[in-house]
């Protein structure tokens, strides 16, 4: 486990790649987590040596929160526009895109091979903290940043007297940016990121894989990782000029490999992405009704 004065890193399996995330615990009477995502057993490892209090939640999205339901005695809080939608199925399902692809269908096919385990997390969120508000753990402070754009309500952790930010899911992969919910939004990717570009700041964590970036690492990587939105945009707009429907669109993987869309989440992901572009290109393509496009 690496150490930053009074941060902990503590890395989730596989280098903390989705489906697990990076999460960091700070070393205080507070006994603060950030995040829930990472190894499981280092994380109780974790609460047996400090007994973790309180987990703040950047956002509700599983990889970064499925692990709460191991720690019933902390509190555990999100940010106050995703605690609604964290708390309920049906939330998170249309936060996720699956009621605007695929209607309430959908929806009952999507709740049949969820894992009970994560269904009771959502339950157990209990509280809400402030954005952009100085809190004060131990004497480290932190303000948790309104990062919008990945999910709406995404926040980035700051210690600003540490010149230290958890950047979460602006995670750096080659994938590229990820805002393929109906809550994600391109334009604040962009925004976001370029804000945080701008903190004092010398090290950025992400939450997943590569992990730590100096500020100039940070922001040359942040451009090349901006560039994805760019081609994204070009292939669509190219394909949408072939004249192809939007059926055909979504079988191309613009987003994910072509092999991996017969997986329905990853189908649903990659229509929300592609309607995201032809929106922000003002592009219309022809289009099955609904009733037809229902995945059995
Ligand atoms: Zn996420």
């Amino acid at each position: 486990m690496k150490r930053m004065g009074p941060l902990m890193i503590i890395e989730g399996k596989n280098n903390s790649k989705v489906p697990y995330s990076r999460n960091i615990f700070i070393d205080c009477p507070e006994k603060v987590l950030i995040d829930c995502g990472a190894d499981p057993q280092t994380l109780l490892e974790v609460n047996d040596q400090f007994g973790i209090e309180l987990i703040v939640n950047t956002h509700y999205h599983p990889d970064h929160t499925q692990y709460n339901h191991l720690f019933p005695k902390a509190q555990k809080w999100i940010n106050p526009l995703e605690f609604e939608t964290a708390r309920s199925i049906e939330g998170i399902a249309k936060a996720n895109g699956i009621y605007e692809e695929w209607g309430e269908a959908g929806i009952e096919q999507w709740k049949k091979q969820l894992p009970q385990e994560w269904v009771n997390n959502l339950q157990q969120i209990s509280g809400t903290y402030q954005y952009e508000v100085e809190y004060c753990f131990g004497g480290v402070k932190t303000v948790l940043l309104h990062t919008p754009g990945h999910t709406a309500g995404l926040s980035s952790p700051y210690f600003p007297e540490l010149g230290v930010v958890y950047v979460g899911d602006y995670d750096m992969t080659t994938f590229g940016p990820w805002y393929n919910g109906t809550d994600g939004s391109i334009e604040d990717f962009i925004e976001s990121g370029k804000r945080l570009l701008t903190l004092d700041a010398d090290t950025f964590i992400t939450g997943h894989q590569k992990g730590l970036f100096t500020k100039q690492e940070f922001q040359s990587e942040m451009q090349r990782f901006l560039e994805v939105i760019d081609k994204r945009d070009e292939m669509i707009d190219y394909y949408a000029r072939q004249g192809l429907s939007f059926e055909e669109l979504t079988n191309i993987g613009i987003f994910y490999p072509k092999e991996v869309l017969k997986v329905p989440i990853f189908k649903t992901w990659e229509r929300c992405g592609i309607r995201k572009h032809l929106r922000r290109l003002n592009l219309t393509v022809s289009e099955m009704p609904k009733a037809y496009a229902v995945t059995k």
